[in-house]
């Protein structure tokens, strides 16, 4: 059975940065009462508390932080790069133990957004771009999907299924 990657807080558990989570998701319990569901929040597993400093990218450019060319940095100016990467770090384990090749990550993440993310300037400015841990996966050939996109997920999911029973 494909496994999906799904952000923790997506499931309704309680580690967004200021302690919130977001669902239910209807698909998201279906998928759970399938047993396709991998959980992680990358920057719970980097080590960082929740809740926690919101943080940012200058630029919004996951890849960029991979590269080790811009730093991930909190509202405070704190440099939590290494939790991030290491949170991308766990997550790419995740997918080589359980062949994952489809994430469903919350939009908009510094770790977890697949199409935009925050400017760097904590003022609510979105660019596109994607999160560090979105970054990682995508370079790994992973599908990412937030939950703005849903059925677009669900038919990624349906197409794998396919190839592998022809
Ligand atoms: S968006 Fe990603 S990093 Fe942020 S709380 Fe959710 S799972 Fe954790």
């Amino acid at each position: 059975m494909q496994k999906i990657l799904i952000s923790r807080c997506l499931l309704g558990q309680r580690v967004r940065y200021d302690g919130g989570a977001h669902g239910p998701f209807a698909l998201l319990e279906r998928w759970q009462q399938e047993g396709r569901v991998v959980a992680l929040c990358p920057e719970v597993a980097g080590g960082l508390p929740t809740p926690r400093a919101p943080a940012e990218i200058l630029g919004g450019q996951g890849a960029q932080v991979l590269d080790g060319l811009l730093p991930v940095l909190t509202v405070d100016g704190e440099d939590v790069t290494a939790a991030f990467v290491s949170g991308a770090a766990q997550a790419l384990a995740l997918v080589a133990q359980h062949g994952i090749r489809i994430a469903l990550l919350k939009a908009r993440s510094p770790s977890c957004g697949n199409q935009e993310n925050y400017d760097g300037s904590f003022s609510g400015t979105k660019v596109a771009g994607e999160g560090v841990t979105a970054a990682a996966l995508r370079r790994a050939g992973v599908q990412v999907f937030s939950e703005e996109e849903l059925a677009a997920a669900e038919a990624a999911l349906g197409a794998l299924e396919a190839q592998s029973l022809a």
